[in-house]
């Protein structure tokens, strides 16, 4: 299989070099701006007539090398063209850092946005939409086109004349939750996204596969609300490991066992907690003991002006905006013993990924695709290719060194770094959490190895450490994934400095920990050895190190503490094996939460379709009626919301007792689902009748007709339901039957409640 892919590989690069060879002939080096101009100008007639575009690509990427130079002084190598093809044809490419692949995106950018109907380019943050608008602007200006970018926080209107550009720059998620606030708009005037056309994806892993699952929500006023949840904070507090519960294999979960079931039954004197009738009980104890064990203080989450805020699995930062499902959210609170906002009610959701699935053609471009090939196929369609780069690779990827306990590692790697630092190499330490950064950092400065540690909430500023860290002397400790999308050059942009960088073996990047997804290894990996230059990587591994702890490797292997590296080579392997295992399993919990989501996602764009079609007036309707049927689509959708998210906390309880959960779920949102035009047909006449066909808006306003006065858009950190639902798993299931039966024996005698 492998070899077959191989060999189609090859035959597609080779295809591509022709093509890039064809396009470097049409050389306009004698051509002065205005032909070029006016070459643009013929290419966007054509395509706007119906030229197909793969017949325009010569041309129209010829022209933007020629612009690129005389523009930005950059001549595309032949690998950008060749990923420039990919992305037109829509191809997951990996490319490395540092190979340019913000001008690779230009072209088809530009091919694509010929007809007028936009592209959208979507980066990781605000701070590198604005910067690669801006950097890259003058070659589409320069050829006629218009490009924008989006921030967070911009007004309507400037977001719609953003979007209204050729090209523009944008996060995923700012598009995504404008997008929501479309959908709940009551006239046409107050949208801003054109329909979708082409997207390029920008640290296509991050956003098509981390963080597709994550919900992007719009809700109405939020309020105070006042919490039923303290009662069960204080009752899991009390719990133990063991006598009252127990975790999954991977430590991922945790569920009541039967001694934790009869001490909550004690406390809450509910009675049998399984009993459907306490499932709203059992609910909230789930939810109490999940944050109460695990969901850690300063690793998951901080405090911070009475405000809880989450940690990101991945880079170790604080998650902006973001909050658990609305249960656990609570029951966070409540084991903090903070108030709580309510999040207002929920006027619209939409994944990342079902977001981004909304663009007819999309295609992406990240450093790290190919160890996780099978999962953009699978989910996407998107195939992986994989760009060669402009100069061989020069980095060394050294073994693990692998230690048997923490200190041992840390002693090493403080070591290491003050030996390779008394040289003047740049290095450059990504850790997995901020905790463990500071900890570092504290261990350095002990050592007199001053070295700057990255404030990785200021993306601007982060931008910009990264990029000084490969100056002689830096030392750079950051999150692992910090500077996504930022380049680290040699010497920080000095030639005679990065010649005594090159000298001494180029950045030395190490790692702390080993993350459970190897592609997060790659990109801190792929920050050393740019275009070519030297570099070298590492990491440092500890068999207590939490990932080390959950897979049980410390267990498998037997050695005998010791301050040395262990030197044996199949435990790199094995841990590499884990990793793989991980992708392995991490999608089949995407896949599980899909099945969840896409069936609400099918009856969103349906009900969504039929209110453009109100809204962009193809039914011939009133004014009020118009407004009265909006309304009734917004408020029935935001009604189907709240009892879809009833039913998936709840379901597991009566599917359990009925059959598979995501069946019963299927079944009983299609059934209120049905039900939705019949009570908008008939809420909609009885509003009718009483409005007296007024087309007056204060009127409508006067009957309740009106948008909400503010909206809040924010995601949700959508892993921790999957956490929990899974907390049913086996034990759970057999510990749920042992006690329905022996309810049904004792009843007579302990008079336990009906099941
Ligand atoms: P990536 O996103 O692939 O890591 P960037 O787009 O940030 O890379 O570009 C990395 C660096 O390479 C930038 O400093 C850019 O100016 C430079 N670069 C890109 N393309 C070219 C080119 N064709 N010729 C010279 N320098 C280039």
């Amino acid at each position: 299989m492998r070899k077959f892919q191989d060999r189609d590989t090859r035959i597609k690069l080779n295809d591509y070099w022709n093509k890039a060879g064809l396009i470097r002939k049409r050389n306009l080096e004698a051509w002065d701006d205005k032909q070029l101009q006016d070459e643009s100008l013929r290419l966007q007639k054509e395509a706007k007539l119906g030229k197909p575009l793969d017949a325009l690509m010569v041309d129209a990427y010829a022209l933007v090398c020629e612009t690129a130079k005389r523009a930005l002084g950059l001549q595309p190598f032949n690998v950008q063209i060749i990923a420039g093809i990919a992305l037109h044809e829509s191809y997951l490419i990996e490319q490395h850092t540092g190979e340019g692949k913000t001008l690779s995106a230009v072209m088809p950018a530009y091919l694509n946005a010929l007809t007028g109907q936009g592209v959208h380019v979507l980066t990781f943050n605000d701070y590198l939409a604005k910067r690669d608008a801006q950097w890259m602007g003058p070659i589409y200006r320069f050829l006629g086109l218009t490009v924008s970018y989006v921030q967070s926080g911009m007004k309507l209107p400037e977001k719609r004349e953003a979007y209204a550009a050729d090209i523009t720059y944008v996060t995923a998620k700012e598009a995504g939750f404008d997008y929501l606030r479309d959908t709940i708009a009551f006239t046409s005037a107050d949208t801003v996204h054109r329909p979708f056309h082409y997207v390029i994806v920008d640290e296509a892993d991050s956003l098509l596969l981390d963080e597709s699952r994550v919900p992007l929500v719009i809700t109405g006023e939020s309020d105070t609300s006042v919490s039923q949840g303290i009662i069960f904070a204080e009752i899991v507090r009390q719990l133990e490991e063991e006598k009252h519960y127990d975790f999954d294999e991977f430590g991922r979960n945790v569920y009541l066992n039967e001694g934790g079931a009869a001490e909550a039954e004690l406390k809450l004197g509910c009675g049998n907690l399984y009993d459907p009738a306490n499932s709203h009980e059992l609910t909230l104890l789930n939810c109490a003991l999940h944050v109460e064990v695990l969901l850690k203080k300063d690793v998951d989450y901080i405090v911070r002006d009475g405000q809880i805020e989450l940690i990101e699995e991945y880079t170790g930062r604080v998650a902006e905006n973001r909050y658990l499902p609305e249960g656990l959210q609570a029951a966070l609170a409540d084991k903090e013993g903070l108030q709580q906002q309510a999040g207002g009610k929920v006027l619209g959701t939409i994944t990342l990924q079902h977001f981004i699935s909304l663009y007819p053609k999309m295609c992406g471009m990240t450093a790290t695709a190919h160890v996780s090939a099978m999962e953009f196929e699978e989910i996407y369609g998107l195939q992986v290719l994989q760009i060669p780069s402009n100069r061989p690779n020069n980095r060394i990827d050294y073994p693990h060194r692998i230690y048997t306990h923490r200190e041992a590692k840390l002693q090493a790697l403080v070591q290491e770094i003050s030996s390779v630092h008394q040289t003047g190499r740049p290095i450059l330490i990504g850790t997995s959490s901020v905790e463990e950064s500071h900890l570092l950092a504290n261990e350095l400065s002990a050592a007199d190895v001053s070295c700057q540690v990255l404030n990785a909430k200021n993306d601007a500023e982060e931008a910009e450490i990264v990029a000084k860290a490969g100056e002689l002397g830096a030392v750079t400790v950051s999150t692992h994934m910090a500077g996504r999308g930022v380049d680290i050059r040699l010497g920080g942009g000095s030639l005679q400095q990065a010649e005594a960088v090159i000298k001494l073996g180029g950045l030395f990047v190490i790692g702390t920990q080993v993350n459970e997804s190897m592609r997060i290894d790659n990109q801190l990996r792929g920050r050393a050895g740019r275009q070519g230059d030297p570099g070298t990587s590492v990491f440092f591994v500890s068999l207590e190190d939490e990932m080390m702890l959950r897979f049980g490797i410390h267990k498998a292997v037997r050695v005998t503490r010791q301050e040395e590296a262990l030197i044996d080579p199949m435990l790199q392997r094995q841990i590499e094996h884990m990793q793989r295992m991980m992708i392995g399993q991490n999608f089949e919990m995407q896949q599980e939460l899909n099945r969840y989501s896409d069936m609400i996602e099918d009856q969103r764009r349906i009900l969504y379709e039929e209110r453009l079609r109100i809204l962009i007036g193809e039914q011939s309707m009133s004014p009020v009626e118009q407004r009265v049927r909006l309304f009734y689509i917004d408020e029935f959708w935001a009604e189907h919301l709240s009892y879809a998210a009833y039913l998936r906390e709840g379901i597991h309880l009566e599917g359990l007792v009925s059959g598979s959960p995501i069946d019963e779920f299927h079944k009983q949102v299609a059934e209120a689902y049905e039900q939705i035009p019949d009570k908008m047909n008939e809420a909609s006449a009885s509003m009718l009748a009483k409005l007296e066909g007024s087309n007056d808006p204060e009127k409508w306003a006067e009957f309740g007709l009106k948008s909400p006065s503010s909206t809040r858009t924010y995601m949700v950190n959508d892993q921790y339901i999957q956490n929990k639902r899974s907390s049913w798993n086996t034990g759970t299931v057999v510990a749920y039957w042992i006690r329905k039966l022996l309810s049904l024996i004792l009843r007579p005698v302990h008079k336990l409640p009906k099941m």
